[in-house]
């Protein structure tokens, strides 16, 4: 039975959905304003293996991860790079998609983009002023904080504490200090919308409650992000999606800790970070993925070249082992009457493997735990191997299949990707098409197929229409 720990209780909870096998999930996606760097990325890696590991447990799961596309870093960034801010915010979002795509990251069911909900969180705004939630100051809209009763339930803080600790900027037109933007004024040369208090755009927080409601439902089950979103943005959300409809908005609130970069916070401010998309050219996805589960997703995380290396060798070891199983000649069947004591002692662990790797994996999706017992089983079956009993072959195929089995969640260990996103391999590639594109310019077919056919089983997709092939990479 799957037990996460709920911010919102501030304890470990048996995780029971709405609706008894599906899953509503919600995961705060990026602002657009630049690439994402791999303090951003652990949100998006953890929160991916979550989801899979919910679905490899049975659930149906339903997954949305926005993509805020207007906010006013993409606004200032792209007024310092001389261009328009649609431009700025698509360039980034596609980036994005590639660079998720890179680290093997399923794509959500749901993508909404903020410049696409306007209407709705209009909507929304409308129908909290209507309430009294809500407040008009010259073309603003401000959320009074006072009026939601249960204000500062997730974040764990009293209206009063926050407000003696905040650092609330004064700004004299609000009634309260702590009250929040849910829409703002554009300038005639920002980007916005018409809207009942004038041409503006919506405030941060309203986007995700809105576009969580609008693809998953009133009430979700599951909301993620960083640990840095507690307050105010998830409070914010919870206040605004409850006062609107005065249900639950979210069951469960889970957040990831934060990632250091060599024993110190990140920050681009600080200038210590790094591009996700930079370190996947020194290190290969599932190394990558590797080093993100390591940790259990609520502790702080240490980036260093150390922990890379460390990442990239227990990946390597593992590959090592499917390497040497997949060479193995094991035609015969095998028959577990005969096995040896130590061959009894490995088909044991490899039957219990499922059952002790979801007990770890329940227990607040502890990953470490979880890679603890696929790597229990790794140096098992080299031991067994080892030991030279070849007539027992049949064991360490099947030790190598429940590897892979226990490892889908994580997105590791799925046989490696044979072609690298990156390099010499994609100019040879399209090298290889153009080439068959010759080939079949002189209708030599059974050449032209063979190349295909070949390719494709290299994990590579070729699909010709109207003349033009293309190609895509099945990294999974
Ligand atoms: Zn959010």
């Amino acid at each position: 039975m799957l037990h996460l720990y709920n911010t919102l209780k501030g304890e470990q909870e048996k995780f029971e959905p709405l609706e008894d096998d599906k899953v509503r999930f919600y995961s705060c996606g990026p602002t657009v304003y630049d690439y994402f760097h791999i303090g951003n990325a652990r949100p998006f890696i953890v929160f991916d293996g979550l989801r899979r590991y919910l679905e490899f447990k049975g659930y149906k799961v339903e997954f949305t991860q926005n993509v805020t596309d207007l906010d006013d870093k993409i606004i200032d960034r792209a007024e310092e790079e001389g261009v328009e801010p649609e431009e700025l915010a698509e360039k980034y979002a596609e980036a994005y998609f590639e660079d998720l795509d890179r680290l093997g990251v399923k794509e959500a069911d749901y993508v909404p983009r903020v410049t696409e909900y306007v209407d709705e969180i209009i909507e929304h705004v409308s129908a909290l002023v209507e309430k009294g939630y809500g407040y008009e100051v010259e073309g603003d809209v401000y959320f009074r904080v006072r009026e939601f009763s249960d204000y500062g339930k997730l974040s764990g803080r009293s209206i009063d504490d926050l407000k003696s600790g905040a650092r609330v900027e004064v700004e004299a037109e609000k009634e309260d200090p702590l009250d929040f933007a849910l829409w703002k004024s554009s300038d005639p040369d920002e980007p916005g919308w018409d809207s009942p208090w004038g041409r503006g755009r919506p405030g941060w927080h309203i986007e995700c409650s809105v576009m969580a409601q609008t693809t998953l439902g009133d009430t979700i089950d599951i909301h993620a992000g960083g640990h840095d979103l507690i307050f105010p943005h998830h409070e914010n959300e919870i206040a605004q999606s409850e006062a609107r409809t005065g249900k639950q908005f979210c069951r469960y609130w889970i957040h990831n800790g934060l990632l250091e970069f060599e024993g110190e916070k990140m920050s681009k401010s600080l200038g210590n970070f790094e591009y996700a998309r930079d370190v996947l050219e020194e290190y290969d996805r599932e190394t990558v993925r590797y080093f993100y589960f390591s940790t259990h997703y609520r502790k702080p995380l240490n980036f260093s070249e150390k922990n890379l290396e460390d990442a990239k060798s227990a990946v390597d070891r593992v590959y090592e082992f499917i390497r040497t199983v997949e060479e193995l000649d094991t035609d015969e069947d095998g028959s577990e009457a005969s096995l040896s004591d130590s061959g009894k002692k490995l088909l044991d662990r490899i039957e219990s493997a499922r059952d002790r790797y979801e007990g770890e994996m329940d227990s607040d999706f502890n990953t470490p735990g979880g890679l603890g017992v696929i790597f229990d089983l790794v140096k098992r079956a080299n031991k067994f191997r080892d030991e030279g009993k070849s007539e027992n072959e049949h064991l360490l195929q099947k030790a190598k299949e429940k590897v892979m089995e226990l490892s889908e969640p994580l997105g590791l260990f799925q046989g490696r990707a044979k072609v690298s996103p990156f390099g010499l391999e994609e100019d040879l590639l399209e090298l290889l098409l153009e080439v068959r594109n010759a080939l079949r310019e002189k209708q030599d077919w059974e050449l032209a197929d063979r190349i295909r056919s070949e390719l494709k089983e290299m994990g590579v997709e070729v699909k010709d229409q109207e003349g033009v092939s293309t190609w895509t990479v099945d990294r999974n």
